[in-house]
């Protein structure tokens, strides 16, 4: 057995699902992991006590802050060249004109770029955005494809997710998302056909992807659509998941509570009524304050009436080329300041809540006995801090899996 102890934490939230403050704050609590599980959270002395002989690591947290480590549930992060091009340009252009001073853009351009990237610079890229991401405190993150839209690059962002699992501490969780949009040469129809007949086979049998993923909203796929395509990858072992309701409500929400997603995002056009199904369901809602922010969404979602009606909602990144965001905190604070969160809602959101969208809540989202210890120790006077303090990483150090990793 090997012990670490977290020794008087100035503040430990534990993030429990009951929590009443939503965080379960707690001050001056030390915290005992026990190889890769939580084992105890007590007074110093109780736990010097269950200790006794056994030797141990001491970390003093009496000017610290310990947390969960962020769960960031929504993401597209292995793709080939940047759209820096097209974001800068966005800045003062309208659509038509971007498309014209840097011609291929969106979608297209990122299919594009990541068709003609080598293995190795797709994962290397991967793993530099990862290594960010850890420093700033996420521990776990859920990675889309979705930009081959065809048999091969959707296949090969995959099999390129395996390797990047292996090379980085995170926990990662691969979806297959070649709903991202359709091969326009084909059809949707012939197109939902081949992912079912054609990829989705050779996803299960690789064991590519826990999740599946489809874009619902006014010219991607309807709902009955993504009904075929999330139920076929149901059969085929994964979880469905979306992107709905971002630019229309055409269905997209209702769908994911008769099939039981896990998770569906964006939500700008939710309607009161489907917050109220989403509110009974266990499907969690991902919100996405960052690309509200980037795109300038003319419609940012309301994360009030979900938390009204009792909504579990999740924050998440959506790292991707059009919305290069990597740092939670930054999510929560834009959460905060943009869309009327409180500070301890945007927390529980981005720990708890991204653990509940992935259906990790088990184990890890949280700070309890008995779940894994994937935890941050912030250099700071106050939790607080992380949606005050803007892009600023106190994060200084992380424990993964019950190890030590900086
Ligand atoms: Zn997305």
């Amino acid at each position: 057995m090997s012990y670490i102890l977290l020794k008087n934490c100035r503040e430990l939230l534990t993030v429990r699902e009951d929590a009443k403050d939503l965080i379960g704050l707690l001050k001056n609590k030390s915290l005992l992991i026990e190889d890769e599980n939580i084992k105890k959270i007590d007074d110093y002395e109780n736990i010097i006590q269950d200790i006794g002989d056994e030797e141990y690591r001491e970390i003093d947290c009496s000017d610290k802050v310990v947390m969960p480590g962020y769960v960031d549930s929504h993401t597209h992060l292995i793709f080939g060249k940047s759209r820096v091009d097209e974001y800068v340009a966005s800045l003062t252009m309208n659509s038509e004109e971007v498309k014209k001073t840097v011609g291929r853009v969106g979608l297209a351009s990122s299919i594009y770029s990541t068709k003609n990237a080598t293995d190795e610079e797709l994962v290397e890229s991967s793993l530099i955005k990862l290594n960010r991401m850890l420093e700033s405190g996420t521990t776990t993150v859920e990675i889309k494809s979705g930009y081959g839209i065809d048999k091969d690059v959707e296949l090969r962002q995959l099999r390129l997710l395996n390797k990047v699992r292996e090379k980085t501490p995170q926990t990662i969780f691969s979806t297959y998302l070649g709903a991202h949009y359709y091969d326009e040469k084909m059809g949707k129809e012939k197109y939902i056909d081949f992912m079912i007949k054609e990829v989705m086979p050779i996803v299960k049998e690789e064991k590519l992807a826990q999740f599946s993923d489809v874009w619902i909203d006014d010219g991607y796929y309807t709902a009955k659509e993504a009904e075929k395509i999330l139920t076929a990858g149901m059969d085929f072992g994964m979880v469905p998941s979306m992107h709905t309701e971002c630019y229309s409500a055409i269905g997209g929400v209702k769908l994911a509570v008769e099939i039981d997603a896990a998770n569906a995002g964006h939500l700008n056009y939710l309607t009161l009524d489907d917050t109220k199904l989403l509110a009974n369901s266990n499907v969690v809602g991902i919100l996405i304050p960052g690309t509200d922010f980037s795109v300038k969404h003319p419609r940012p979602f309301n994360p009030r009436p979900m938390i009204e009606e009792g909504m579990k909602i999740a924050i998440a990144t959506n790292l991707n080329p059009g919305n290069w965001v990597e740092s939670m905190q930054f999510a929560m604070a834009l959460a905060c300041r943009n869309h009327g969160m409180t500070e301890k809602e945007a927390l529980r959101a981005a720990t708890l809540g991204g653990a509940q969208a992935l259906r990790i809540d088990d184990k890890v989202g949280s700070l309890e006995e008995g779940k894994i210890a994937d935890i941050q120790i912030v250099n700071s006077d106050s939790y607080k801090n992380c949606v005050y303090k803007l892009a600023v990483n106190e994060v200084e150090s992380i424990i993964k899996n019950g190890e030590v990793i900086f």
